[in-house]
């Protein structure tokens, strides 16, 4: 046969879609046909490439494979064996289980959004949050926005455009991405006034720079890095004096703004937004999907005045949240109207950072027994250290434990793993494949194990 023989002797795109949705009658029509389309065309090239046609069957299960291929989820669920909490590559915090509810009822209808039930006529979204950050907070009014990057920009924006705002040289950090404190005081229309140096930054410093043009005072946490030795930088306590004395707003940046003390938890303490409050910051910002562990979203809390210029600047809008990050937040919040103890309950970046070791050892039990491994590959019970993530706490390592893999090769096996459905995602230390239980549920141990136990055996069994 040659190749026009052979090109003429390929079935017709409908031919193939026969077979196709006959086995396949759940897929979506236009991902059958593209599938179809794309094996034929391959098929072509190949055959234009001299090589021998394949059997029609062999075409029907490149079909298939193909179409597994377009409708595999590309947000692929991940079970995180890293240890680390709030991973931001990984979506950073679990729901608390009323909020993942929450939110799926709120998707699948309408809901009262801003909408006054009273009058009929249109309400405020944020009324749905406002009322809750004030009780959790002790703060005078709160918004919400998209995320923190979105919060700071605002408010700098909406504030402090065309002027200048004092920062201090040793907070201008990088969270990562392309936020970098420089970068979104200038996109802000903000002048960015440093003072002090990278390691010491003194209240005169503070004070010689305050001039007529002078917008506001900006503290932004150095979540991410630390800066030790010879060290010095003005606390918010007289940050805030020096804001009352010259008439000045202070805006906190806290980052991550948890909104109970961690020490609860055994770690260190984090600043929390109502201490700020507390203080007096006339404005704090902090994310939603860090300490908090609800949505991805930004909260802005403080003086009612300034929050309310702030809710109507035309960013305002652009930044807003939607039904479903409200709903979530919402009900995320509640939870810290409870003790610590409900918290490490109910909520799972609490349950997870205050698991105790008779947990940890528990859940480690259950994988070590579970796994199947090869002959050349082997599986043991170490100590490891599990951290916050997402720039909280950098260089606090929280004791845990896990299981550690030696293989031939282990940067194969993590690779397959993050590949596998649902991935896996691991650290790779020392040689080992180290499995960290501290950010598994105890429900997902059996299926990591298979997971882990199936991939080995595929590359060494
Ligand atoms: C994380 C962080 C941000 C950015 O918050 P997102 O919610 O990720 O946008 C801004 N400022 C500080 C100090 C942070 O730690």
């Amino acid at each position: 046969m040659n190749d026009e023989e052979s090109l003429r002797g390929l079935p017709a795109v409908h031919e193939l879609l026969d077979v196709i949705r006959e086995q396949r009658p759940e897929s979506l029509p236009s991902f059958t046909k593209k599938a179809c389309r794309h094996v034929l065309d391959e098929e072509r090239k190949r055959i234009r490439s001299g090589k021998s046609p394949r059997k029609r069957k062999a075409l029907d299960e490149a079909v298939i494979s193909r179409l597994d291929a377009i409708e595999l989820h590309s947000m692929e669920r991940v079970i995180n064996a890293t240890g680390v909490v709030l991973h931001t590559a990984i979506g950073r915090a679990c729901l608390p289980p009323p909020a993942s509810e929450a939110v799926s009822r709120t998707a699948e209808g309408y809901c009262v959004l801003q909408w006054n039930r009273e009058t009929g006529r249109r309400g405020h979204r944020d009324e749905h949050i406002e009322d809750l950050l004030i009780e959790l907070t002790g703060a005078e009014a709160a918004t919400v926005v998209n995320n923190n990057a979105g919060a700071t920009f605002l408010i700098l924006s909406a504030l402090c455009r065309g002027r200048e705002v004092v920062v201090s040289r040793g907070q201008l950090v990088e969270i990562g991405g392309a936020f970098r404190i420089p970068e979104v005081m200038k996109q802000s229309g903000a002048v960015m006034r440093e003072v002090g140096c990278t390691n010491r930054t003194h209240l005169r410093d503070y004070e010689e720079a305050i001039c007529e043009e002078t917008a506001a005072l900006l503290r932004v946490h150095p979540s991410n890095y630390r800066i030790r030795g010879f060290t010095g930088e003005v606390s918010l306590e007289a940050l805030v004096d020096l804001g009352n004395r010259t008439g000045l707003p202070v805006i906190d940046d806290l980052g991550a703004g948890s909104l109970v003390d961690l020490n609860h938890f055994g770690l260190p303490t984090e600043p929390t937004v109502s201490h700020s409050i507390e203080v007096g910051a006339s404005l704090t910002t902090s994310s939603g999907d860090k300490l908090i562990g609800g949505p991805q979203a930004g909260i802005i809390t403080g003086k009612k005045e300034l929050v309310e210029k702030i809710k109507r600047h035309p960013l305002a809008r652009a930044l807003r949240v939607g039904k479903l990050t409200l709903s979530g937040l919402q009900s995320t919040l509640r939870l810290f109207l409870e003790d610590p103890e409900y918290l490490i309950e109910h909520h799972p970046v609490y349950s997870m950072l205050g698991a105790d070791s008779d947990e940890l050892e528990e859940r480690r039990k259950t994988l070590l027994s579970d796994l199947e491994l090869p002959p050349d590959c082997e599986a043991q019970p170490i100590e490891t250290d599990s951290y916050v993530g997402s720039g909280s706490l950098p260089d606090t390592p929280i004791p845990s434990l896990g299981v550690g893999i030696t293989a031939p090769d282990v940067d194969e096996l993590a690779r397959l793993l993050r590949l596998g459905a649902p991935a896996v995602a691991s650290r790779v230390e020392e040689g080992m494949l180290k499995l960290d239980v501290r950010t598994v549920f105890s429900e997902q141990i059996p299926e990591l194990a298979r997971l882990v136990s199936l991939v080995a055996g595929g590359l060494w069994g």
